[in-house]
């Protein structure tokens, strides 16, 4: 293949575009934000999840106390009933007193025991609730260190991108000097090696920094200025300059 020795040197200018524009997308790949905030949103999730789980809890036990508490309440108003039946003086059969007086006490102590129950039901509830708050401000925390990381990740693509595409401004104006057959080589070697050209340098190939063996060199020294050389290694594009040690 031939080119022009000028628009084989702009390859190399067409190179050095190019690894800045991998460099950018592997800084866009490899943000640190972008593990953090995977991490992060994996916490959530998990806090979310036990947030639910402490709520319902919270709620079995606010519906265990309702309950209990109505059966305070009923065991009462039969005492109540029963104080109101001894206080009106109607019951007069000794029997019948005894047994009603003996129905007070026992309903008195019912109550006393369910009032206990209470009591318990509403401290574990207190502990239940304590913790959906504990919880809960924990995830809220880590969803806004979560939505910093997204900022932060935000404000480095935007960085990124504007370098982005002023790389690509610059490597369309490359492009334009380089003739169609030599562009597609590059291009192809590009996609192979990730690297489509590379300068000869003191002898050696800065695409593999490999010296070239005498021979080698000899035969890119005898070599038309306007043929595209490659390189034995690596087999890249060898752009010949005046450091080149020819
Ligand atoms: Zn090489």
């Amino acid at each position: 293949m031939k080119a022009a020795p000028a628009a084989q040197k702009r390859l190399l200018d067409l190179a050095e575009l190019d690894s800045v524009i991998d460099r950018l997308a592997h800084r866009r790949r490899t943000l640190p934000e972008l593990a953090e905030i995977d991490e992060l949103a994996a916490r959530v999730a998990r806090l979310a999840t036990q947030v639910i789980a402490a709520e319902t809890e919270a709620g079995d036990l606010a519906r265990e106390q309702v309950k209990a508490e109505s059966d305070v309440d009923s065991v009462r108003i039969r005492a109540e009933r029963d104080q109101k039946r001894l206080d009106s003086g109607q019951v007069s059969s000794p029997k019948d007193l005894a047994s009603l007086q003996s129905e007070i006490v026992s309903l008195t102590r019912r109550q006393s025991d369910l009032e206990e129950v209470v009591l318990e039901i509403m401290e574990r509830r207190e502990a239940a609730d304590g913790q959906v708050a504990k919880l809960a401000a924990e995830r809220d925390e880590l969803a806004a260190a979560r939505g910093a990381a997204e900022d932060r990740r935000d404000a480095a693509f935007v960085e990124i991108d504007k370098e982005n595409a002023e790389a690509k401004g610059r490597r369309a104006g490359i492009v334009g000097d380089i003739p169609a057959d030599l562009l597609a080589l590059y291009e192809k070697l590009r996609e192979q090696s990730g690297v489509g050209a590379a300068m000869l340098q003191g002898g050696r190939c800065l695409g593999c920094r490999t010296s070239l063996s005498i021979a080698d060199l000899n035969r890119i020294k005898a070599a038309p200025h306007d043929e595209v050389v490659r390189c034995e290694e690596c087999r890249r594009i060898l752009v010949r300059t005046p450091e080149s040690g020819l």
